[in-house]
């Protein structure tokens, strides 16, 4: 039995508050993604790269504002339909259901978290995994 404390499934309905991009960390991005927000926004992938893009050891996160705000902050996330597929997936991370306690943490930081629509063990995992997106309606 590998059961997860989370096989019932978990809530989650963002309320677009933007907490979750306006604290400091690091947004990671592929070229995949680097590709696709490039061409949203109509440059080249290397134009995005030198304007948004900073290297962090062997990986590639997005830049932030002095204030620690994501980049692409700007009351609301202006890269929405190609946000990184980490922003697609939170709060489904890893670290974030690695324990109750740990998932107790994200619920109290983030006001979407344990609320809202269910999402089933099968589309957590999909989430896991760093496919799809939290975009589920009621
Ligand atoms: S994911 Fe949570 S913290 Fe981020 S915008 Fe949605 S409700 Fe706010």
């Amino acid at each position: 039995m590998d059961g997860k404390w989370w096989d019932g499934g978990l809530p989650f309905q963002c309320t677009q508050c933007g907490k979750c991009c306006r604290v400091e960390g690091y947004v990671w991005v592929r070229s995949d993604d680097i590709r696709e927000m490039a061409e949203f926004l109509e440059i080249t992938p290397t134009e995005f790269e030198k304007k948004y893009v900073r290297t962090v050891g062997r990986h590639l996160s997005l830049i932030e504002k002095p204030n620690r705000e994501c980049i692409f902050w700007d009351n609301g996330c202006t890269v929405y339909p190609v946000r990184p597929p980490q922003c697609k997936t939170f709060p489904f991370w890893h670290q974030n259901l690695s324990s109750i306690d740990e998932w107790q943490e994200v619920v109290e930081e983030c006001p979407g978290s344990g609320t809202g629509v269910v999402y089933s063990k099968e589309e957590i995992e999909e989430l896991l995994r760093g496919q799809g997106e939290t975009n589920k309606k009621e």
